[in-house]
């Protein structure tokens, strides 16, 4: 099976190596360079991505996640860790680093302005077995694309509890770029193992 690290500065890394565990993989959190040396893919889990950035930064991780995703390390990335893998962000703080890979533009706490935070059902394309379960906290959504990168989810015009998603309505939440996938939203949160079996698998093919 794959050996798939979970990034473990900060964040859901528990529920993430539970999620990959339950996948088919080996996973270990990652916190050193040498750790990260040792996997075959990588999992940058939610939490707070200037905190993260900048543990990134004294872990002396930038620099070497930077190397290994440029090789072509399969990434997945949940909401923190999809700011971090963006080329580009938007409403983010100055001094926040990026380690990119990802051609698309991504606005933090995008539903801001909507919805803090909300659960909804989402059609998530290439998944067996119908809708996602999709669990938003403080979410970026993705507002560009470059030519690579496809769309897998989309936020719905009405959430399944009826509520109407306004200008969210129809921003990409999930998005895959090659070896790289990432979503605004948090699958390790909700028993649903289809996104990370989805990540095994492009390691797997990797
Ligand atoms: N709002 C957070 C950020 O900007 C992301 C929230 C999350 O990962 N749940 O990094």
């Amino acid at each position: 099976s794959p050996t798939i690290g979970v990034l473990a500065l900060q964040g859901n890394v528990r529920e993430h190596v539970a999620a990959l565990t339950a996948a088919g993989a080996t996973a270990l959190p990652v916190r050193r360079p040498s750790e990260l040396d040792a996997v075959d893919g990588i999992v940058l889990p939610g939490g707070e991505s200037t905190t993260m950035s900048k543990l990134l930064d004294v872990f002396e991780l930038l620099d070497p996640l930077r190397v290994r995703l440029r090789a072509g390390l399969p990434a997945y990335g949940s909401c923190a860790g999809m700011i971090l893998l963006a080329d580009e962000i938007l409403d983010g703080r100055p001094d926040q680093h990026q380690l990119g890979g990802l051609d698309v533009v991504v606005r933090r706490n995008a539903f801001g302005r909507q919805v803090d935070s909300f659960e909804t059902d989402l059609e998530f394309d290439g998944l067996p077995g119908g809708p996602v379960h999709a669990v938003f906290i403080r979410a970026p959504w993705v507002e560009k694309t470059g030519g690579d990168v496809e769309v897998l989810a989309a936020v719905p015009h009405v959430t399944s509890d009826g509520r109407a998603a306004g200008e969210a309505a129809g921003q990409a939440v999930a998005v895959r770029q090659g070896p790289v996938l990432a979503t605004s939203f948090h699958p390790e949160l909700t028993g649903d193992r289809r996104v990370h079996a989805l990540f095994v698998d492009m390691v797997r093919a990797a």
